[in-house]
């Protein structure tokens, strides 16, 4: 994209500044940020207004239902006391602003929390004192507390919000959790008993590298246990000569330890007792990895380079350690043009699988969902062969991966779109806003789509 006029003049005017001059511009270029921040957060809560929920249109929900009827089945957009929005209203809100449906439903959430539940806070954004975004922080902060809780958080934080850090933040909303949500501790650690899980996350930035992210929240004393543990293996990894920093031998003993509680019996031994035995283990770990035999056994091939699927290019060194301590699956390259169609609604799994390794994830503009999780949608409904429908209407040229919110929002007949021959997908909405969806991204159209083509519900 070229620079304007406009872009080269502001360009030339502050590469001339002085330094009271940039002090003052940058002050402007504040306060002209909280004027953009406060007409982004105005025009969130006026698509509220236009699109309040009604026993026809359903409610907008955090979770994937939204549909009509299940109004009671998952969390409303607002805290307590908000009014509630209509299903559906998020998506054309979150694609006009180029953004995803949740971060899209994350905007329509703090503007309707902080217009109807922190007041105060709101005439300070609505005044520029306060930085929209420090208020979305205090709106995101707050929104699991009741009405009254956050009128107290509200009350005492207000004048504050622009200056405090999120420590202080913490600890008011803390003190108005308590103090207008009385539950003993025992019930408090219940609940926190709830969050208690492990996460493994894989950079998909494409800055993989090989590398994942561990996260785990659990029992203070078990964890304690398990962090002594780690640092004294990561402190024996370097009387053996390991001369990774402590960090990396930290993680490392994380892998000793896994690989030797893999080998024993998780009861343990008495005493007397034969050495254990190899407990079956039940877990599974699943990576698909994507690379050519020859990068494993050319040896005129010093290093090549495959894929591990949704993460990035791994060294066919490392693939050779992970196949090592692995037990791999080998499947024959699918032919992602395969052009075979079936007389059956259900795809087989060759089709299944050429679709979810094409498009990778749901193919809506902005949406992320995995397609292994997807379901796979007829882009033209599918008509049984029996009710009159012609054949060969399941084929992968004919199929998308839709994850289930987007999946509602296309059967509604709110959303409509078309794959073209090269692979990418043209999607028009409400008030005819038209996206292109393409293997490397998402845009908008500025001009309107021919809807002569575009499928409907299905
Ligand atoms: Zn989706």
């Amino acid at each position: 994209m070229g620079i304007t006029a406009a872009e080269q003049h502001d360009r030339t005017v502050v590469d001339d500044l002085d330094p009271s001059g940039v002090l003052a511009r940058v002050s402007e270029a504040e306060t002209a940020e909280r004027r953009a921040g406060l007409a982004k957060l105005e025009l969130a809560l006026q698509w509220c207004v236009l699109h309040p929920a009604s026993p026809d249109t359903g409610t907008a929900v955090w979770g994937d239902a939204g549909l009509p009827g299940l109004d009671g089945s998952d969390e409303h957009l607002g805290g307590e006391g908000c009014p509630q929005v209509a299903a559906f209203a998020p998506e054309p809100f979150a694609a006009a602003l180029g953004v995803s449906t949740f971060t899209g439903m994350q905007t329509l959430a703090d503007a309707l929390d902080l217009t109807h539940r922190l007041p105060n806070t709101w005439a300070k954004v609505r005044n520029l004192t306060v930085a929209p975004w420090k208020a979305r922080r205090l709106a995101q902060a707050t929104h699991h507390l009741s009405q009254q809780a956050a009128t107290y958080v509200d009350e005492q934080l207000a004048d504050r919000i622009d200056t405090c850090g999120s420590a202080l933040i913490d600890r008011i909303v803390t003190q108005a959790a308590a103090r207008f949500d009385p539950d003993p501790v025992e019930l408090d650690e219940q609940e926190a008993k709830l969050s208690w899980n492990v996460h493994l996350t894989h950079r998909a930035d494409g800055s993989f590298a090989g590398t994942s992210h561990l996260e785990a929240t659990g029992d203070t004393l078990a964890f304690t246990k398990l962090y002594d543990l780690v640092c004294d293996h990561a402190h024996h990894l370097a009387e053996l000569g390991d001369l990774d920093p402590l960090g990396a031998r930290k993680a490392k003993a994380l892998g000793v330890i896994a690989d030797a509680q893999s080998q024993l019996d998780l009861f343990g031994q008495a005493p007397g007792e034969s050495p254990p035995v190899r407990r079956p283990s039940l877990s599974r770990t699943r990576l698909y990895l994507h690379l050519t035999p020859s990068d494993l056994i050319d040896p005129m091939v010093p290093i090549g380079v495959g894929e591990v699927e949704k993460l990035g290019p791994a060294t066919s060194r490392r693939i050779k350690e992970w196949l090592g301590s692995s037990r791999a699956t080998v499947v024959p390259v699918l032919n992602l043009d395969r052009a075979y169609s079936v007389d059956e609604h259900d795809p087989p799994e060759w089709m299944r699988e050429t679709v979810i390794l094409r498009d990778r994830h749901c193919v809506f503009p902005w949406c992320r969902v995995d397609a292994r999780g997807c379901d796979l949608d007829h882009i033209t409904p599918y008509v049984p062969i029996d009710d009159g429908g012609p054949p060969g209407q399941t084929a992968a040229t004919k199929l998308a991966p839709r994850c289930r919110r987007h999946h509602n929002a296309k059967t509604t007949g709110r959303w409509q779109y078309q794959r073209h021959p090269d692979g990418t997908y043209t999607w028009q909405g409400p008030h005819r806003a038209c996206y292109l969806v393409t293997p490397l991204g998402s845009q908008a159209l500025p001009g309107r789509a021919d809807t002569s083509a575009l499928s409907g519900p299905g």
